[in-house]
């Protein structure tokens, strides 16, 4: 028998959860255009190596997460796991370098095979915006007061903190890792079995670990803030410089590290207290050597992606649709002149809704449940004057008013 289910860790989308969704993404999209930033939609599937770009790649998307498949052609493809990979390859395959800076927002479904959890799901939605080409600190500041003006606009600035690190230039990391390896060495018998097999390949990941056992380690690590080199350290203070100048309240969390492999000088997360063990809303940092990674040459790049389910999940009321008028037509004659009468008025931009049966008691209730403002009801009488009975719902009052006069009446 056919499964008539969807799949683990996937939903359908509509009503509230829907038109919250929709919002988030609105609002999102609003706010970043201020910015210059364009909309850029690429392609839901890469080749494989887009994202899993060298084999050190220890991040648990790419070992762990990703839906690879082989297509009829044999070639190995990935439903992508997040945005800024794809990205960057379509703006080194569209040779975008000769208009640097390149300011880019998307939104769409990403894919991960995670295990379903309130907030994590196998298909979710992100919007995230990438700037491309800009090295220095205004960059950054830009970038984290565009998502902080996005959550605000979204009612949530409120509920969420920024927490903010910096990885430092490559110097900084390479200095970072070998003193941080010296220490997780001394504590191997300790660690969790994933950060054992880490611990050469990618030891950072083990700050951003979630089982207890290595939390307890991490706790006493070297701290990351002591091994950046000199230009590091004066990028990371005039980026929390530019963020105090503009009233931005922050917290720099020493063990923030990110998932994803390709960062470098400031990463940053915007969590809540309100979803759980899921609170990361919004996260990103500066990825500057990913463009070279992909052949693009030397690009400096900084962006961050949200997760939309997550945000809409903050938004606590529901996001009412427009109150529509409701057309009522009483026997057969009036049915026609209801229809052009809705026709009409849609055209003049109103939001209309017709009721295409029963008695005028069956189809006032049907209008209030849509909620609508008003009712234009069309007897014979009114049918026969070219007039209608406009009905305010809110207050029961009506009156008689001409066909002609009806959007002059309704504005
Ligand atoms: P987490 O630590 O929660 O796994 P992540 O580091 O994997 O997050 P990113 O790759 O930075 O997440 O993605 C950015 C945002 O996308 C996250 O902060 C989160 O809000 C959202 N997100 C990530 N994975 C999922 C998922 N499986 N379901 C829903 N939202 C997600
Ligand atoms: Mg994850």
């Amino acid at each position: 028998m056919l499964k008539v289910q969807s799949v683990r860790g996937t939903y359908d989308l509509y009503g509230v959860a829907k038109r919250k969704l929709k919002k988030v993404v609105a609002v999102g999209s609003a706010t970043v255009e201020k910015y210059g930033f364009e909309e850029i939609e690429t392609p839901i599937f890469e080749f494989t190596e887009v994202f899993a770009r060298n084999l050190g790649d220890t991040s648990d998307i790419v070992t762990k997460e990703m839906y690879c498949f082989e297509d009829k052609g044999g070639e190995s493809l990935t439903l992508r796991p997040e945005g800024t990979a794809g990205v960057v390859r379509a703006f080194v395959s569209n040779g975008m370098q000769q208009n640097l800076p390149i300011k880019f927002y998307y939104s769409g479904p990403m894919f991960r095979y995670e295990r379903p959890q309130k907030g994590r799901q196998r298909q979710f939605t992100q919007f995230g915006v990438e700037l491309l080409g800009v090295e220095t600190p205004q960059a950054d500041i830009e970038i984290i007061s565009m998502a902080y003006e996005f959550l605000e606009k979204l009612g949530l600035s409120g509920q969420v903190t920024v927490e903010i690190n910096s990885l430092g230039d490559e110097e900084s990391r390479d200095a970072y890792r070998q003193k941080l390896v010296a220490y997780l060495r001394e504590h191997y018998e300790e660690l969790s079995e994933d950060s054992k097999n880490r611990l050469d390949k990618n030891p950072l990941r083990i700050l951003d670990s979630k089982e207890d056992c290595d939390k307890a380690v991490v706790e006493n690590a070297p701290l990351y803030a002591d091994s950046l080199n000199e230009s590091s350290r004066k990028f990371f203070a005039d980026v929390l410089r530019g963020l105090d100048n503009l009233g931005i309240k922050y917290r720099v969390n020493n063990r923030l590290v990110r998932g994803l492999d390709y960062y470098s000088h400031t990463v940053f997360e915007l969590t809540t207290d309100k979803l759980g063990a899921q609170g990361t809303v919004l996260a990103g940092g500066r990825y500057n050597g990913l463009v070279a990674q992909m052949g693009g040459g030397d690009v400096a790049g900084i962006g961050w992606a949200c997760g939309v389910e997550r945000l809409s999940m903050l938004l606590d009321e529901d996001i009412a649709p427009v109150r529509p008028i409701a057309v009522i037509p009483l026997g057969e004659e009036a049915e026609d002149k209801a229809l052009e009468i809705a026709y009409n008025l849609r055209r003049a931009g109103f939001s209309v809704e017709q009721s295409y049966s029963g008695n005028m008691k069956k189809r006032l209730i049907k209008a209030n449940k849509v909620n609508a403002v008003k009712a234009i009801i069309i007897g014979s009488e009114e049918l026969a004057n070219n007039s209608v009975m406009l009905k305010d719902l809110d207050s029961g009052e009506q009156k008689n008013v001409a066909i002609d006069d009806l959007i002059k009446e309704l504005q």
